[in-house]
């Protein structure tokens, strides 16, 4: 180590562990500037923070990158997040032509495509058929149990799944090819009624993704069926949905009661604008799985008992809130905040704490929170996902 190595990195320069009211010291390290930087508000934490709340953040960038001929794939579960007990995300890329091979599993896949375009395939149980292409702000959902595959088309593209199991992997699914390979050839033989020469140069081992031609157009794939095409479509285009436009922000939901199909994954696609802020609220449902699509952002979880935590969340991270825990967002940046809030359930629902006020005799509100006039006048019985924020207020202790 250089001399120097026990001075502390210098004022201005980097973040020192030192709130305004004087609490704290610099850090000598060693230590990751970079990821100090990322996290002001973990490195610094307001002082209303308190408590023992576990981690709610895992970032993709932290997860085993999986590389094919044809694109790559990378997962965040209850491996990485031991918290995330609902909901497993896989985020994964497919170059022009490349598929991520037929298969199926146990879990429900809801899936948004974040780049490009991809054709899907799937039948059901009823031998039912289905193909679809999608493109950016699209999204699907495979029921579970279901076979389906995906294609990139000419641009290829690049999506996020969500499993409604935090154990799930996407690496110990169902796949064909793997099946193909662990069947005697005698019984593929039976099976199909053909010789066993039909089956010489099957892939001995499970494929997972690989490269492959670009497809033809979907009116040249669709495969004629005597028993019809599935009836609930397993498609939807979210992005194109009228939102919901508050003064902070935009809010898109998904879920079984505008996508039928979609009965264990609710989903909301929330823009907040610079300056605007996802309101204190809670979900009385189920947990909340978030992915961070763009810009950077703050979410303090308040977990009763004096609990409350700040976790700072940048493009390409995971955020959690564990079932009923009161939580807001702020963003961070000079551009929108974009995220998902996803569920394991079969309807979107969240309660306001300002609707809920609003909404209670007001002699009650008062009496618990010694507030007057100014406040209780001003609450909305109308619900505001994304409200503004006043920077100006900003006042770091
Ligand atoms: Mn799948
Ligand atoms: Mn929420």
């Amino acid at each position: 180590m250089m001399d120097n190595s026990r001075n502390p990195l210098p004022y201005g320069n980097v973040p020192q562990p030192i709130r305004k009211d004087g609490a704290g010291a610099t850090d000598y390290g060693p230590r990751d500037v970079m990821r100090d930087l990322e996290n002001p508000d973990m490195f610094i934490p307001p002082i209303t923070d308190a408590g023992t709340i576990p981690n709610l953040k895992f970032s993709f960038s932290d997860t085993h990158m999986q590389l094919y001929h044809g694109g790559w794939a990378r997962e965040v579960t209850a491996r990485e997040l031991p918290i995330s007990k609902t909901i497993a995300g896989v985020n994964m890329r497919l170059t022009p032509g490349g598929i991520r091979e037929l298969h199926w599993h146990k879990q429900s896949e809801w899936a948004y495509m974040l780049y490009g375009r991809a054709r899907l395939t799937s039948v059901d149980q009823d031998g039912r058929n289905f193909i679809a292409d999608v493109g950016e702000g699209d999204l699907w959902f495979f029921p579970s149990g279901i076979p389906h595959s995906i294609q990139g088309l000419e641009e290829g593209c690049e999506f996020l799944l969500v499993f409604d199991d935090g154990y799930f992997s996407d690496l110990s699914t169902f796949s064909i090819t793997d099946w193909f390979a662990h069947t005697p050839k005698d019984i593929l033989a039976s099976n199909f009624d053909v010789p066993e020469s039909a089956f010489a140069h099957i892939p001995n081992k499970q494929r997972y993704m690989f490269q492959a031609n670009v497809p033809g157009s979907l009116e040249s794939q669709k495969v004629s069926n005597p028993y019809g095409t599935v009836p609930k479509n397993f498609t939807f285009k979210l992005l194109a949905q009228k939102p919901l436009v508050t003064p902070g922000g935009t809010v898109r939901i998904v879920d079984s009661s505008n996508f039928p199909i979609s009965t264990t994954i609710a989903a909301a696609l929330v823009e907040i604008k610079p300056g605007g802020m996802r309101e204190m609220h809670w979900h009385p449902n189920n947990d909340e799985w978030q992915y961070y699509l763009t810009g950077t952002g703050r979410m303090t979880v308040f977990a009763a008992s004096g609990s409350a935590r700040t976790f700072n969340y940048r493009a390409g991270d995971v955020g959690y809130v564990p079932f009923a825990m009161g939580h807001y967002i702020q963003n961070t940046g000079n551009e929108s905040l974009w995220f998902l809030e996803i569920f394991k359930s079969n309807r979107f629902a969240d309660v306001s704490l300002n609707q809920w006020m609003a909404l209670t005799p007001k002699e009650l509100v008062q009496d618990h929170l010694y507030v007057g006039p100014e406040l209780m006048n001003a609450l909305r019985k109308e619900k505001w996902p994304v409200v503004k924020y006043d920077r100006n207020l900003n006042t770091p202790e």
